[in-house]
Order: C-alpha cells, then sequence, then structure tokens
C-alpha cells in the first residue's frame, strides 16, 4: 500500500499476520462479483501471477496480452494487470454464470481480496478494506488460509523482493529525463520478468531469484538497493 493513503479511511485500523483470524471470508461469494468487474487497471500482476496463469492455461504471456491482460504504467513502470471488458466492464475470466473460471490459478490480488498488503520496514503485514466488499457478514478466516498460497515463506520472501525492486525502478524511472532510456529500461524488465517463458518442472522461486540476478546486473542496481 501507498503511504499517501491512510489505513484509518480504507480499513478498520488494525494490521493483521498471517496467522491471524480476519473477517475476509465472504462465504464463496454467493452470487456476487462486484470485485470482478470495473476494476479498471488496479488487478496489477506479478511475475508469479503470470508464471500461474501460463502454466494453470499453457499459453505464453504473449497469448494472455491479446485477450486477458494488458500493460500499463506505474509510476513509469510498465506492469501487467488484468483486463475488464464489454458494456459491464467485467474481468476476461469471469464466466457467464458469474464465476472465475481460473479459480486455481487467480492471481495474488484476487486471493487477498478484500484484504491488502501494508509494507513497512522491509516486511509487510495485511490490513482489512471495509469499503470494497460488499458482503455485510463475512466470517472470520486465518489470513493464511484466505490467501490458500503453498510455500508461504518462499512466497513472502518474492512478494518483498519484487515490491522492492519496482518500488527502486519507479524511483527511478519517474526521476529519469530520457524517455529513450526509461523505455529501454521498461523492456528489459518485462522481457526478464514477463515474456520469457517460465520453465515446466522448475521451481519457480529459483527461476525469479536467477532472473532478479540478472536484473539487477543489466540496470546495474547493487544487491542492497531494494528501495
Ligand atoms: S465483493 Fe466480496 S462478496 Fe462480492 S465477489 Fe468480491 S469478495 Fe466476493
Ligand atoms: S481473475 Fe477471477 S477472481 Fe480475479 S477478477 Fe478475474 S474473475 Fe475475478
Amino acid at each position: 500500500m501507498n503511504r499517501n493513503i491512510s489505513l484509518e479511511e480504507i480499513s478498520d485500523g488494525k494490521l493483521y499476520d498471517v496467522n491471524d483470524l480476519v473477517k475476509a471470508d465472504c462465504r464463496d461469494c454467493e452470487g456476487c462479483f462486484d470485485c470482478c468487474c470495473e476494476m479498471g487497471e488496479s488487478i496489477l500482476l506479478d511475475p508469479y501471477d503470470v508464471y500461474r496463469l501460463e502454466k494453470g492455461l499453457g499459453v505464453s504471456f504473449e497469448k494472455l496480452l491479446e485477450q486477458n491482460l494488458e500493460l500499463h504504467v506505474v509510476d513509469g513502470v510498465i506492469l501487467p494487470n488484468l483486463k475488464m471488458g464489454g458494456k459491464e466492464e467485467r474481468c476476461t475470466f469471469l464466466n457467464e454464470a458469474g464465476r472465475c473460471s481460473i479459480h486455481p490459478f487467480r492471481p495474488g490480488i484476487c486471493r487477498l481480496f478484500p484484504l491488502g498488503r501494508y509494507y513497512e520496514d522491509g516486511a509487510f503485514r495485511y490490513f482489512l478494506q471495509t469499503a470494497e466488499c460488499r458482503k455485510q457478514n463475512r466470517s472470520k478466516i486465518r489470513v493464511k488460509k484466505w490467501i490458500d498460497t503453498p510455500d508461504y515463506k518462499r512466497n513472502e520472501a518474492f512478494i518483498l523482493t519484487w515490491h522492492y525492486f519496482i518500488r527502486t525502478l519507479q524511483e527511478r524511472l519517474t526521476a529519469q529525463p530520457d524517455m529513450e532510456a526509461a523505455k529501454r529500461i521498461n523492456l528489459q524488465v518485462l522481457e526478464i520478468f514477463f515474456f520469457r517463458e517460465w520453465e515446466d518442472g522448475e521451481d519457480f522461486y529459483d527461476q525469479f531469484e536467477k532472473r532478479m540476478e540478472a536484473a539487477r546486473s543489466a540496470l546495474h542496481l547493487s544487491d542492497g538497493e531494494k528501495g
């Protein structure tokens, strides 16, 4: 979460750890699909989201960009997001019955909702957005169960690395007066983390670490330069 948003304004004011109970469980949504429509460009994808989509659907990133994803600039950095389409501005993965057609490999932001992440001092905790989910009588559930993501520790380390890497890039690129240089950097990052297909049968996090090393070296970022 960006620091210029007040936590009190959008949440119940508490921060949750992964093993805490939180009132987030909307019990299978029961016919609601509000947060799968009219989300604009807000459902950003990270490399793990794209890896899951590539492997789950058996398609390349290029193919996903033809129908389901789009690219947009977030504070100087080009990132992919879920595309909304049609009159109702629905996510392209929402089926006719109003259910997510890619539930087992849905992106991380969809897994979190209505939770968000609050980053501080090189770590993050979770907060509960109070105005985003229309279900009023949600049940308590453990954060870890709600986000339904295996290998939590490694996933957490990946999320932090990616978050601070993007933040560093954003600081660099918003201060970069040379538009051509900024474009070149963006294309390098897109190629390393999104366009280059993720290998089958090789652990995602191992691949990510290698690519992060390559990106830091290509962009002349030091290991300690994490934002
Ligand atoms: S708004 Fe809440 S109840 Fe509706 S689909 Fe989203 S998470 Fe489910
Ligand atoms: S991927 Fe699934 S859960 Fe996420 S917005 Fe699309 S339909 Fe909804």
